[in-house]
């Protein structure tokens, strides 16, 4: 085995830490009281080829592996959580599209995405369920050389300003279930289009939102893949991706040990360093083992997609981890600064705030435990 990274992924990751630290993190804090991400950070991802880097370079991305593709949302995550959301969407958004559209579509679809030109957001949350997800309802009804979209998003990341989003829609029967949903990559300028931002615990910048269609026109080359096929294409795309949210959540937290190890190490109390009483320590040690493993379960999943090997129940395993752990921890470097940690001057009650979404967002604990469950145990645990 080898669990080290090779030397262009090391330069992949000094590099960015570096941009991280040096045009992320200092404004962290205030675009989430601003609730703005400028458009410009995006340029900036797309400038440093981060966004869906994993499309082929014949479509304007990196062609990057997986493995790396998950150092770059270390990084960033480090330095801006809600920069790591553009990475998210963009790189959910762009897998699907480049796994299942047609030559036109991605030669159309993909520069954009990967150069920042877009935003893109997913939409397959409704407000009768999330986990149920293939349980959608808005409707995309065929009409000549076009599909009329008319119903409801809810949750959609991005969702308030993004300028496109790959859409779940209906184009078969309710009784169809999963094999009735068809996704559509829409201009959510399009007329018919309207939002409602959501206000939120946590990672304000990105605007969480509501996406209403009414009687939405979209050209019928705006479906991606076959009718009937949409709800397996997202699914297939969530494979990865929790992995790489895991790794978002995972790079907060160890931000924060690190930086909280620092402090109870220099804070002196009872005559010495706050460091020597174990009640002190051992949150931190216990952390940093954690996290650890947690790490490796997210670069495991991306190291098994990078070879082509089942990987599903593994990043699943991830997204329920990480983000529960990653929220634990923070608590505990909020607790171990004192006084000072419950101030909005210190990042730990915005790190706490961002990485709760993440526990539900992309499928809860709950979802993710019934895919391991159905992965080791099989369909009787299937669950629903
Ligand atoms: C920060 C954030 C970002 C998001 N971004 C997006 C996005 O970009 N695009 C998008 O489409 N959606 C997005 N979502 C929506 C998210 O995917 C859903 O909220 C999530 O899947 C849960 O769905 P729900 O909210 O309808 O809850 P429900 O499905 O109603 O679930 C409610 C509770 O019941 C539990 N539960 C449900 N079913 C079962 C079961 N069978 N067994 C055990 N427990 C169960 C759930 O775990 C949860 O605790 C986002 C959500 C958040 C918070």
């Amino acid at each position: 085995m080898d669990f080290s990274f090779n030397a262009e992924q090391k330069i992949l990751q000094t590099t960015l830490a570096d941009f991280a630290a040096r045009e992320l993190a200092p404004h962290y804090a205030s675009r989430d009281a601003d609730a703005d991400l400028p458009r410009e950070i995006v340029a900036k991802l797309g400038a440093l080829g981060l966004l869906a880097p994993m499309v082929d370079p014949a479509y304007g991305g990196q062609g990057l592996d997986y493995v790396s593709t998950g150092i770059a949302f270390e990084e960033i995550s480090r330095g801006d959580f809600n920069a790591g959301y553009v990475l998210l969407l963009s790189a959910l958004v762009g897998a699907i599209v480049h796994a299942h559209a047609d030559e036109r579509q991605k030669s159309e679809f993909l520069p954009a995405i990967c150069k920042g030109g877009v935003v893109t957001a997913l939409a397959t949350t409704e407000p009768s369920g999330g986990s149920d997800a293939a349980h959608v309802k808005l409707s995309a009804r065929r009409d000549g050389d076009a599909y009329i979209l008319d119903g409801e998003k809810t949750s959609i990341s991005l969702g308030s300003w993004a300028d496109t989003a790959l859409v779940a829609a209906r184009t078969g029967t309710l009784e169809q279930g999963a094999r009735g949903v068809s996704a559509f990559y829409v201009d959510l300028h399009s007329p018919g289009v309207s939002r409602n931002r959501f206000k939120d615990l946590g990672t304000r910048a990105i605007g969480r939102a509501q996406l209403f269609f009414d009687g939405v026109r979209v050209p019928a080359s705006s479906r991606v893949g076959a009718e009937g096929a949409g709800f397996v294409q997202v699914m297939q795309g969530f494979d990865f991706s929790r992995s790489l949210i895991g790794l978002m959540c995972v790079a907060v937290a160890q931000q924060s040990v690190d930086e909280t190890c620092k402090y109870v190490a220099d804070r002196q109390a009872f005559g010495g360093s706050l460091a020597r009483f174990e009640g002190v320590s051992f949150p931190l040690a216990e952390a940093a083992v954690k996290l650890r493993a947690a790490r490796l379960l997210c670069y495991e999943a991306l190291w098994l997609k990078d070879q082509g090997q089942p990987h599903g129940w593994i990043a699943a395993g991830a997204k329920w981890w990480a983000p529960e752990l990653a929220a634990q921890v923070l608590h505990q470097c909020l607790l171990l600064h004192g006084h000072l940690g419950f101030s909005l001057d210190l990042p730990y009650q915005q790190r706490m705030r961002d990485v709760i979404g993440l526990e539900i967002g992309d499928g809860t604990a709950q979802i993710m435990k019934l895919l391991v469950a159905r992965a080791i145990i099989g369909n009787v645990a299937r669950g629903y």
